[in-house]
């Protein structure tokens, strides 16, 4: 297929090169010089302009930082400009409503689009190890898979259009909350009297056993590897974590959702970001403690 490929960061980039691996033709496009050097290297053909990226697309994948941008860039140079039955998929973690407003241009204007933000960060989109969560039709989803799959470890339907994103912001609001509260026993063991690795040992095996723990360990030196063995540095960084917040935040309000763990970890993230941590990785919440 002719993949156009736009926003080659972080996770892009890697994304990008996977496609690539599997055979596809990609047409990438990223407003930095620098990724557009990277996507070379990795063997995509480059353009200096989207209209261009997507003339000739089979589909056009988008992997930009914010739902705001998302919307300028389909509504100013990707609808209309790639041809009809062009497949779009948009990667972004953005919010519901600006989600559900691009798909509704898009099909229109006659194209069929899902949502299908993804699980997992930089070294899974690097590793063709992502979980994508789409949202869009039976239809849609069927071509999107194939698009997706050289890119995935695991590629699930998750409903209507719009479903990918609230199962990613319903995903990342319950990992902000097990990371804090995982954070907050190893603190309390610790200070209490007992090593907490002694308490990894025991918790991971009993109730309390969740991701942040078991897998991510958020105290340095105890349990899993993890960017708290590293000062805090590479993992996912507590600013992205409090963008995801936000959204999960917006989307619990037009939903009419109570979410009081939610809002709290919302405001966690919120003062440790303020405090010039946005960088750090999202389990340094256990230096505060
Ligand atoms: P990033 O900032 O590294 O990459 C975004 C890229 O988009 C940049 O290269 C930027 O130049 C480009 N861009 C911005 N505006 C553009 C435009 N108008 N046209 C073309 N390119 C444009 O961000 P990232 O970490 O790759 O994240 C991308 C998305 O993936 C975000 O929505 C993020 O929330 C989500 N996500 C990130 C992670 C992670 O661990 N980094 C994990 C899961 C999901």
């Amino acid at each position: 297929m002719k993949i156009a490929f736009i926003g080659l960061g972080n996770m892009g980039g890697g994304m990008a090169a996977n496609l690539v691996k599997a055979g596809h033709q990609v047409n990438a496009f990223d407003l930095s010089e620098e990724a557009l050097g990277r996507a070379r290297e990795n063997g995509c053909e480059t353009f200096n302009a989207i209209p261009d990226a997507v003339r000739d697309a089979d589909a056009v994948v988008t992997m930009l930082p914010n739902g705001g941008i998302v919307k300028s860039v389909y509504t100013d140079d990707v609808i209309g400009k790639a041809p009809q039955g062009a497949l779009f998929l948009d990667c972004s973690t953005i919010d519901l409503s600006t989600a559900r407003e691009v798909a509704a241009s898009a099909e229109g204007a006659g194209y069929q689009m899902v949502d299908a933000p993804v699980s997992g960060g930089i070294a899974a989109a690097n590793g063709g190890t992502l979980t994508f969560m789409v949202g869009g039709s039976e239809g849609a989803f069927e071509r999107a898979k194939t698009v997706l799959e050289p890119m995935a470890k695991a590629v699930i339907h998750a409903g209507a259009i719009g479903s990918g994103q609230v199962a990613k912001m319903c995903n990342n609001m319950l990992l902000a909350i097990h990371m804090i509260g995982t954070c907050e026993a190893l603190a309390l063991a610790g200070k209490a009297g007992l090593d907490p690795q002694k308490f990894f040992e025991i918790s991971s095996k009993s109730t309390g056993y969740n991701w942040s723990l078991n897998d991510y360990t958020p105290a340095p030196g105890v349990g899993a590897a993890s960017p708290a063995d590293n000062d805090y540095q590479g993992g996912f960084a507590s600013a992205l974590m409090l963008k995801d917040l936000r959204l999960a935040m917006e989307g619990a309000q037009t939903a009419g959702a109570t979410v009081p763990m939610g809002e709290h970890a919302m405001k966690i993230y919120e003062a440790f970001v303020q405090s010039g941590n946005g960088n750090k990785d999202f389990g340094a919440i256990f230096t505060t403690l």
